[in-house]
């Protein structure tokens, strides 16, 4: 019993002095990563093979600065890079189609406005008209009156008059409506706007940091990416720390712990090569 003991004692120091080596002591570019499409979830709305090619292309910058082959797709691995759903991209898609909505609302806000400014243009044009009209009618019937009376030639004349400003008076009315209406709905589509945007900036309420992804050197997880560029540059970065990078402190690079505008591109910075070929010895 005691022998067995030993033995398997051993033994399991044996595979532990293997395992250090080969994970620890041997430099992570001496050997290439082979890895396989782990947990995938089908939310994040791409296929297995889109993965799977922009897997292949993150490859690229790493290996082409160091001219060799550190990753291989090869189905069964047991490096897994697993597609996570997390609350963070139900959020970032909730934001993207509340992003859309707010575009469509705007256009249609700019639309009603630009109807808005023309009704009151024919709106005040026709009060102008209606006012000269009316003025010159009350002039002639003072006139007349001062006569002791118009003539009934006259007289049907000022009647026509008097039913052309009424019908006027009525299209001015309808065009007032018509301007209110529009104010209205104006009104009411900035107010959507403006709560569509208080339900944005609650969703990204300063300071929320989304968790893209991680590695612990056995895997990559990845959480969170908005966009394809935003995939890529993650790829890139997760096997970067697979090659034992750890970040950089400049924003430009693809190894700086945050995605931005500036590092979203996916290309290498200088700090990116000196930080590969610190970790690889190169
Ligand atoms: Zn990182």
């Amino acid at each position: 019993m005691k022998l067995v003991r030993t033995i398997l004692l051993y033994g399991a120091l044996a595979v532990s002095i293997f395992f250090l080596w080969d994970n620890v002591l041997r430099p992570p570019c001496s050997r290439v990563v082979e890895y396989d499409i782990g947990v995938f979830d089908e939310r994040f709305g791409i296929s297995r093979e889109f993965l799977i090619t922009y897997l292949q292309s993150a490859e690229i910058p790493w290996e082409e600065q160091s001219e060799t082959e550190l990753f291989r797709y090869v189905p069964g691995s047991d490096f897994k890079v697993n597609l996570i759903w997390s609350e963070d991209q139900e959020r970032l898609f909730k934001g993207n189609s509340l992003e859309e909505n707010l575009d469509i609302t705007q256009t249609s806000i700019d639309t009603i406005q630009g109807r808005y400014e023309s009704a009151v243009t024919r709106y005040e044009r026709a009060a102008r008209e209606y006012e000269t009209k009316l003025m010159q009618y009350e002039r002639d019937v003072t006139y007349w009156n001062s006569k002791g009376g118009a003539p009934e030639e006259q007289y049907s004349v000022l009647e026509n008059q008097a039913n052309t400003l009424e019908n006027k008076a009525s299209e001015i009315s309808s065009l007032l409506a018509q301007v209110n209406k529009l104010a209205d709905d104006n009104n009411k589509y900035v107010e959507n706007y403006n709560s569509g945007v208080a339900e944005y900036n609650d969703l990204f309420n300063p300071g929320h940091e989304f968790d893209a992804g991680n590695t612990d050197g056995t895997e990559i997880n990845i959480y969170t990416y908005d966009g394809n560029q935003e995939l890529q540059t993650l790829l890139i970065h997760e096997f970067g720390h697979v090659l034992g990078i750890d970040h950089v402190d400049d924003e430009k690079s693809v190894m700086y712990y945050l995605l931005s505008d500036q590092n979203k591109k996916g290309k290498l910075s200088t700090y990116d090569i000196a930080a590969l070929q610190l970790s690889c010895k190169l």
